[in-house]
């Protein structure tokens, strides 16, 4: 389900003739004469894992060392320092609203996959004092300014998934390889996953589908129901994280 090409993207962002109407979303059928900078655009972002697929590659880092290669993220040994953009968790606390003592044992053991959700409704938006992230209206991603982070960590503890970290410590000397397009955090700043928002830009799709070779993710424009991610949705049994907490995650599960 991973997308490399262009082409393929196409597939996978699967605009329809609908959408084409409502919004000149990239313009998919000329897309190939389009130069290489022509930005990917959806109203909705959202990602679909599969589950099952992504399960079956156990040991499988490659979408979130290619995540962290191109973000400059920095690597700690020590857990309490730890800054993730893209990580695995058990089954229990990644769903544990899903979970039941007689919960198939592969999905049980399944280590998922998981970042942050780019909240439809992200309460760590709400709770920020300064704007330094904030939902973009065009296309649902969760973004964040780095400048404008006093470090209060509001978000973190507002974010019911995890899925902010603090840089406790100097980040800069920690990256294992530099990305030079791409900005280095300081210390005293929270960061999170930004769905590749760079690359979109770019008219590249998210580094971590780029990188599954198990063909497991796959992204799209939600409001778009011709779009494959729509269909595949339609057609999937998916679930999202703590659906309960009404955060209404853009991240989808296939099960
Ligand atoms: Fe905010 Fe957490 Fe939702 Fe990401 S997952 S948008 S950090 S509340």
């Amino acid at each position: 389900m991973s997308d490399v090409t262009r082409r393929d993207f196409i597939k996978v962002a699967g605009v329809s003739l609908a959408g084409l109407l409502v919004r000149p979303v990239a313009n998919l059928f000329a897309f190939e004469e389009l130069p290489e900078s022509s930005p990917l655009t959806a109203r909705r972002w959202g990602l679909a894992i599969d589950l099952r697929k992504c399960i079956e590659e156990k040991n499988c880092t490659k979408c979130i060392d290619a995540c962290h290669l191109v973000h400059n993220v920095p690597h700690f040994e020590n857990p309490k320092d730890e800054i993730k953009w893209i990580w695995k968790e058990g089954f229990e606390g990644a769903f544990a609203e899903q979970d039941h003592p007689f919960l198939e044992e592969k999905l049980k053991e399944a280590h998922p996959l998981v970042m942050c959700n780019q909240c439809d409704n992200p309460p760590c938006v709400r709770v920020c004092p300064t704007g330094a992230t904030w939902r973009r209206e065009s296309d649902g991603i969760v973004q964040m300014d780095w400048h404008r982070c006093i470090g209060c960590r509001y978000c973190m503890a507002a974010c019911p998934y995890g899925s902010r970290s603090f840089n406790w410590r100097e980040p800069r000397s920690h990256i294992r390889k530099i990305t030079p397009d791409f900005p280095t955090r300081t210390r005293g700043v929270v960061e999170k996953c930004n769905f590749c928002e760079e690359r979109l830009a770019k008219g590249l799709p998210l580094t971590c589908v780029e990188a599954c070779t198990a063909k497991a993710m796959m992204f799209g424009d939600m409001e778009d129901a011709g779009s494959e991610i729509r269909k595949l949705l339609a057609e999937r049994y998916s679930i999202r994280r703590k659906p309960s907490l009404g955060a209404q995650p853009s991240i989808y599960y296939l099960v």
